[in-house]
């Protein structure tokens, strides 16, 4: 029977594994760690069970702590040659770890899942994962946003104090955490003898070769399916689903979209009554190919829209409208203020095969200001240096009226300034899930129990992003990743009977 490796066993195994996934090295894959012993029969009762978890990011170091501190032996496996890649990542732009708003509005940034979200940040909430900031000697403050940030902003202190705790708790306060790292978890050891005592028979890859092991109770953290260069690739789902575990589609959240494009035969034209003409032509609108005009993509990718607002209803009647910032990409937008509205239009070009919001270039100016200015006579000054200094639109504002007007919208002073207070912008696909920041769909609440084990795989709790919920940017993923963390490792001490 295998078993989970330990740091004082050794040697190669006296009674050879009967799992086919050999070849088994005696390599030490970790420091003090040997190989051969993961798959060593070890015939004695253990003093304490051993639990695995795969995956290193916040989830399931939060699950490892929790289940260090009550004195389980637990080993941390990760596919990558190091933990939370994904949480240094988030730390290049500021570590936004949680959010101080008050605890209803901070719930229903999880919209359909507020309810059992919720419930999980019950018992680590926002001001819970500050205080245990706080106890790694970080300290953390609120933004002007509300956003929570490490007061250097920076994730890898913050991780170094982390797994330093883990692997060297202070006397008393748990025992320390295994790390197995380049170690991929490949499924469950369909090969093993059924196992009296119910324990988890897995498979990892290693670069020693394929080994198998058993664990008493296993947390799978394995992350979504976005940045899989960073170690989160969404390769579980089919073996979720194989062991009986339903998944929703995996999709991107907080993502960027592709515009619709104009082709060459109607730049220049005004959208409608092209897409008039070919409908009469045809019996159809011609489909353009996504993407800015290269012109526009050349000049103005990377660079900012400021002081914005998008709006949005979709055909349900649920609608977003905010200020704030994105960016024009080669071919559409992303950034902070399109991640926001990100769910409802990724799910309306799902249904309906497009999207379109309305971008309000000034906020700050009411309708009949914008008209007014407009409509001032500008005499022989171009259009651009009228709205330049009529209305201070210019760049990237000026460039999309261009982009996206025809000549007679641009010529017409009351169609120009409704334009400039909701232009019409038509997505036409997500952008792909791998460089979105976060993933929706997962495994679904509804398929686990409150400790968060699936009702189809006794003694396996999941955790973190790979469970089916969403939130925004703004500290909502961080929080809940650790709080399902949490509630896993607690999951499993309470299957334990500890
Ligand atoms: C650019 C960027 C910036 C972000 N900024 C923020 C932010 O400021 N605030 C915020 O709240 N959130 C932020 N996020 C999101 C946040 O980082 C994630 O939601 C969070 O890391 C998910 O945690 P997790 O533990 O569930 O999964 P992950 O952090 O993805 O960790 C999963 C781990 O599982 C391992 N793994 C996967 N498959 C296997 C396998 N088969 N075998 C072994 N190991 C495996 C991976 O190697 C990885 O280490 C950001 C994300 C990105 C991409």
């Amino acid at each position: 029977m295998s078993e989970i490796p330990t740091e004082t066993s050794g040697g190669r195994p006296a009674v050879p594994t009967s799992s086919p996934v050999d070849p088994i090295s005696s390599a030490p894959v970790v420091p003090g760690v040997d190989a051969a012993t993961v798959a060593t029969g070890h015939p004695a009762a253990r003093p304490m069970p051993a639990v695995a978890v795969v995956g290193g990011g916040p989830a399931g170091l939060m699950a490892a702590e929790v289940l260090s501190r009550a004195g389980v032996e637990v080993h941390l496996f990760d596919a990558m040659p190091s933990v939370g890649r994904k949480f240094l990542l988030a730390g290049k732009g500021g570590l936004n770890l949680t959010h101080a708003e008050p605890a209803e509005q901070f719930m229903s940034r999880y919209g359909a899942r507020a309810g059992s979200v919720g419930a999980m940040l019950r018992g680590f909430g926002p001001q819970a994962l500050r205080d245990w900031a706080t106890g790694l000697g970080i300290e953390t403050f609120v933004g002007t946003s509300g956003r929570v940030f490490p007061t250097d902003m920076k994730a890898a202190p913050l991780l170094r104090a982390w797994l330093h705790r883990l692997r060297h708790p202070e006397a008393g306060a748990g025992v320390p955490v295994r790390f197995h790292m380049r170690h991929r978890w490949l499924g469950w050891d369909d090969s093993a003898e059924p196992d009296a005592a119910g324990r988890q028979h897995l498979r990892f890859a290693t670069p020693q070769g394929t080994i198998a092991l058993a664990a008493d109770a296993v947390v799978l953290a394995l992350g979504g399916a976005s940045w899989a260069r960073l170690g989160s690739d969404g390769a579980w789902v089919p073996l979720l689903e194989a062991r009986g575990v339903p998944v929703a589609p995996l999709a991107p959240a907080n993502c960027g979209f592709d515009v619709a494009g104009r082709t060459a035969a109607t730049a220049g034209e005004p959208p409608e009554s092209r897409r008039e003409f070919f409908r009469d032509l045809l019996g159809a609108a011609p489909a353009p190919e996504p993407g800015w005009t290269a012109h526009f993509a050349e000049r103005f990718a990377g660079q900012p829209f400021k002081s914005v607002a998008i709006a949005f209803t979709d055909r349900q009647g649920r609608s977003f409208r905010r200020r704030g910032e994105f960016v024009a990409t080669a071919s559409g937008i992303e950034g902070s203020l399109v991640y926001a509205a990100s769910a409802l239009l990724r799910d309306e070009i799902a249904a309906q095969g497009s999207a379109t919001l309305h971008l309000d270039l000034l906020p700050d100016h009411t309708p009949e200001r914008v008209l007014a200015e407009a409509r001032h006579p500008r005499g022989s000054r171009s259009l651009s240096s009228h709205l330049k200094s009529r209305l201070g639109i210019d760049g990237i504002k000026m460039a999309i009226l261009h982009e996206l007007l025809g000549k007679e919208a641009l010529n017409d002073a009351a169609l120009l300034a409704a334009a400039i207070k909701a232009l019409p912008v038509v997505l036409v696909a997500t952008r792909p899930i791998d460089e979105a920041i976060s993933s929706a769909g997962g495994v679904p609440f509804e398929a686990m129990d409150a400790r968060l084990m699936p009702a189809a795989l006794p003694g396996v709790f999941c955790a973190g992003e790979m469970l089916d919920w969403e939130a925004p940017t703004g500290g909502y993923l961080m929080t809940a990743c650790m709080a399902s963390g949490r509630v896993a490792g607690q999951g499993v001490l309470d299957f334990l009977g500890r």
